[in-house]
């Protein structure tokens, strides 16, 4: 067995990579400039610069990032200018009571002296279960008033993958869990309270797999805009879906849709693993491929993950790599220029 063979071998064995691509050579880019990643989880300097190692090879430029509070000042003397920060609560301290509260008011502060004017409401069905809160709890609805006041403009995490309700799956409505369609009255009552700040909904708003609701929602709410994402559920989403439909849809919204990864910084990744996010999205928006997703995916059908490449126009990749934060994030929610 030659060297490669083993190689491939070795690869299409690991989570990240069951086709055995090659991560060191990113596909080539149908756009010029830097790409603006806008959903990001880095941590400690070290552990990031393994990470930007990756978004370096594949054209990421600046970075927007849920980092926790007492890595910022850090991030930002190692790496100036290449990251924004989005306020996020301690999340280890994530559960019901005045003190998780509290200690978020204080962070929200020390975000804002750092130069943050995005809030992360993490409202995912599993966190309204370990909170006993949702969007329209008084605590929540304090921390929002206190962030609107400040100055901040928001994002939220709303709904989970479809796959994922259901009795039996893992939110199962005898346990009290509220179904997918159930996630978004709460949202919508978010975005009718506060229309003069931005909001952006993370992993396609949650409901890329309910696009007429979706289409509505961005239609009735000119300030809602989505990122695109979590890889894992938007390529099954895409997949499991008419791929001329959601091209269209892609399209159609092409103002309102903002290139983010949802890349997670950690000890237990590498750099094929972090480059694995970044090609299956370029595969995802610049081609047609159509076939088998490097990346596993338990909630797959028949466990084979499929990528559907929705090859959009060059000016539609332009306005979700960079136009678009450009506007609304550089522009609306922090109110200055970039170059
Ligand atoms: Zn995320």
């Amino acid at each position: 067995m030659t060297q490669t063979t083993a190689q491939t071998a070795v690869n299409s064995a690991v989570p990240h990579n069951l086709t055995g691509v090659d991560y060191s050579r990113p596909p080539k880019r149908k756009t010029g400039g830097l790409v603006i990643d806008v959903h990001t989880h880095t941590r400690d300097a070290a552990l990031t610069r393994e990470y930007l190692r990756v978004a370096d090879e594949y054209g990421i430029g600046r970075i927007w990032t849920m980092a926790p509070l007492e890595d910022v000042d850090a991030l930002k003397a190692a790496f100036p200018g290449r990251f924004e920060f989005i306020a996020i609560p301690k999340w280890q301290n994530l559960g019901p009571g005045d003190d998780f509260i509290a200690e978020w008011m204080r962070r929200l502060d020390e975000f804002y002296k750092r130069g943050s004017r995005l809030i992360k409401f993490h409202m995912a069905p599993g966190t309204q279960k370990r909170t006993g809160m949702d969007l329209d709890s008084p605590a929540i609805q304090r921390v929002m008033q206190h962030a609107y006041e400040l100055g901040y403009h928001f994002m939220s995490h709303v709904g989970d993958p479809r796959a994922w309700f259901g009795e039996d799956r893992k939110y199962k409505p005898s346990e009290g869990q509220r179904s997918f369609d159930q996630q978004f009255p709460m949202l919508e009552r978010m975005l009718e309270k506060y229309p003069d700040r931005i909001h952006m909904g993370a992993h396609m708003g949650g409901s890329l797999e309910d696009m007429d609701s979706l289409q509505k929602r961005l239609d009735r709410y000119p300030h809602y805009i989505v990122d695109s994402s979590a890889t894992k559920w938007i390529v099954r989403a895409i997949a499991e879906q008419d791929t001329a439909r959601v091209r269209e849809f892609f399209i159609r919204n092409q103002d309102r849709i903002l290139f983010g990864s949802d890349l997670v910084v950690g000890e237990k990744y590498d750099h094929d693993h972090y480059a694995s996010r970044y090609w299956v999205h370029q595969k995802l928006w610049e081609t047609d491929f159509n076939g088998l997703s490097p990346i596993e995916d338990p909630d797959a059908a028949e466990g084979k993950p499929r990528l559907a490449g929705l090859n959009l126009p060059v000016e539609v990749l332009e306005k979700m790599y960079h136009t678009n934060a450009r506007h609304w994030l550089y522009g609306r929610v922090l109110g200055r220029t970039i170059d």
